[in-house]
């Protein structure tokens, strides 16, 4: 239903208004951050279409095309993604980079023929600024020509890797980044966890759906383990370049990972006299990252150097 979506009523409003008024464009481009509700509330108007019980706006998420579209296997629902892709092509998911012309070419296949059993046909696009440019041109032609009852929802967070013409055939439903004590409210449900929730939720940079996943949380621990041994002394030199070669090791990864340790540098140091210091170096250290530094190495100058500047 879309009063679990929280967070973006302006959104969920505004497609309320146009369910309510029959006035469903023919194609929308939902845009926004990762993990704040743009699929999820793809999902609420596919099922809102397609609802049995047609009383109401709200999906009723009862009936059986509710049911198969929550369980992804209504026939005329998709979401693709690639993990849709790869099965198409019957590839690995892992090699999927971008989305192929073919994918689009079977869309359109798909849309052209008669629904099965619903209302409406929807076709969900995650990731939709990853298309070729092929596919991106090969897309127009349907945006262009939609045939009826039908509906295309372009999921992007970058927005401006679209073409101009492809964006120009969408309307745009803007998602904003949620708000902490939204993630929070969110994080309490779900996982009734209450040591770390204000840190988690700080960290999440306004997704809650990175802020739930059990590889963050993990990470969240590590980083506020590691800030604890670097402040406190802890740790001598051969233990901080064994964690060192904890942090992930790829550039986005470190990347948030230096984000993290300089939000808790933050909070406890920023009346200090050494918080410009090491703030200062972390961010050149961050600065790095931009060209084709030695990750490994640049964590453990990373950790050494902040625990001298800190500990001095
Ligand atoms: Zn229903």
């Amino acid at each position: 239903m879309f009063k679990n979506i929280l967070g973006q009523q302006k959104a969920v409003l505004s497609l309320q208004a146009q369910l309510r008024t029959n006035r469903i464009a023919q194609a929308y481009l939902f845009a926004g951050p990762e993990g704040v509700g743009r699929k999820k509330t793809a999902i609420e108007v596919a099922k809102a279409l397609n609802c049995r019980n047609k009383e109401q706006i709200e999906p009723c998420d009862e009936c059986p095309s509710c049911r198969k579209i929550d369980k992804n296997i209504h026939p005329d629902v998709h979401l693709i993604d690639f993990a849709w892709q790869a099965g198409l092509l019957e590839e690995k998911p892992e090699q999927q980079t971008q989305i192929k012309i073919d994918v689009i070419r079977e869309i359109q296949r798909e849309i052209s023929l008669k629904r099965f059993e619903g209302n409406y046909k929807v076709f969900i696009i995650d990731q939709a600024e990853k298309m070729s440019q092929s596919a991106m041109n090969c897309l127009l032609k349907t945006l262009e020509e939609p045939p009826e009852n039908s509906l295309l929802i372009l999921v992007t967070t970058s927005q401006d890797m679209l073409t101009q013409t492809i964006i120009s055939r969408c309307q745009i439903i803007k998602f904003n980044r949620l708000m902490d004590s939204i993630i929070h409210k969110i994080l309490t449900e779900k996982f009734n966890l209450s040591t770390n929730l204000d840190r988690i939720t700080k960290f999440a940079n306004g997704s809650v759906a990175k802020a739930s996943s059990e590889d963050f949380i993990e990470k969240t621990e590590f980083v506020n383990e590691l800030w604890s041994g670097l402040k406190s002394k802890e740790d001598d030199t051969i233990n901080l370049l064994e964690l060192s070669k904890k942090i992930s090791h790829d550039s986005e990864q470190t990347k948030e990972f230096i984000n993290n340790l300089l939000i808790l540098i933050e909070q406890d140091l920023v009346n200090e006299s050494r918080f410009s210091k090491v703030a200062e170096f972390i961010l050149s250290c961050k600065r790095a990252l931009r060209y084709n530094v030695n990750l490994n190495l640049l964590t453990d100058v990373l950790l050494l150097k902040t625990q001298e500047i800190i500990c001095r």
